[in-house]
């Protein structure tokens, strides 16, 4: 029996019919069909820059990062740059085939007469030239390529007796690739596993060396310190510190950001974020 049973005196049929109209139960197809994003080539971000070498005056070719295509996303906690389809991080190392003298981009011009003296002395003297560094075309590096040639900067900057600073920040670009390359791994195979375990060795122990090189750097050095400000350096530093589990330090470094006249408000959200953390990892490690 319908509801509306009772109005065919009134010659209008309502047995089967609905109060409300049944939704079709057919999906209606969408016009606009999901557009495929195009996921991007990583050398679509990169260009080939013409560098000439401070100590052997060698002109060589680097590959470097187009800036202007790049697509910045939230960083990490301690700071890390992120971008969409590539990780710059890669790139940001300048090594002479010639001569071996190499450096982080934005300290690869720069040095003093002594500090040519000893990496010609320590570095290039030594230097075997090798293919590895040649560059011929846009290619994108892999972890370990970018690894080793970071790692070849932190030797020219012990040679050269580079502020503390530049080691450490070389130390810390290290231990993030080395963390992003264990994540990169995703093979359950027993090779890969060693790898990964080895990855996550090394970058731990890059990363405690970083930080304690941005420790004495702060006592020692003046301000920009590897292009950071004082609250910059001091939010790195709480990131890093509560990594560390060293949670005393961390707060200490969180309260002087929350106090700083000078710090944005979007630091000192970061800052009450990490703050929030710390609280909930101790109240962890209480139980
Ligand atoms: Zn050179």
């Amino acid at each position: 029996m319908s509801l509306l049973t009772g109005l065919e005196k009134f010659g209008l049929q309502a047995d089967e019919m609905q109060i409300y109209e049944k939704k079709d139960e057919k999906p209606v197809e969408k016009e606009v069909v999901k557009k495929e994003e195009k996921i991007p080539e990583e050398t679509e971000f990169l260009l080939l820059k013409s560098v000439q070498c401070p100590v052997c005056e060698h002109k060589f070719k680097m590959i470097s990062v187009k800036s202007g295509r790049l697509r910045r996303k939230e960083p990490d906690m301690d700071l890390r740059p992120r971008f969409y389809y590539i990780d710059t991080l890669k790139y940001d190392i300048c090594a002479c085939p010639n001569c071996g003298y190499t450096a982080m981009s934005r300290y690869f011009d720069s040095m003093s007469s002594l500090q040519r003296k000893l990496i010609k002395e320590n570095v290039c003297d030594k230097f075997n030239a090798h293919n590895a560094l040649n560059v011929e075309e846009l290619k994108a590096y892999d972890y370990d390529t970018a690894v080793e040639r970071y790692k070849l900067s932190l030797y020219n900057s012990i040679v050269k007796k580079a502020k503390i600073s530049e080691k450490a920040y070389t130390c810390l670009k290290l231990a993030w690739m080395l963390y992003e390359q264990n994540e990169e791994l995703t093979g359950k195979d027993e090779k890969t596993l060693e790898k990964k375990a080895a990855c996550v060795k090394e970058a731990d122990e890059f990363y405690e060396k970083a930080y304690d090189g941005f420790v004495e750097a702060i006592a020692n050095e003046m301000y920009p310190i590897c292009g950071m400000d004082q609250n910059t350096l001091d939010c790195l530093l709480a990131a890093m510190a509560f990594r560390l589990k060293k949670y005393d330090i961390a707060s200490k470094m969180i309260s002087s950001i929350l106090v700083s006249r000078t710090a944005s408000s979007k630091m000192k959200d970061k800052a009450l974020d990490m703050k929030e953390e710390i609280i909930e990892a101790l109240k962890k490690e209480e139980q």
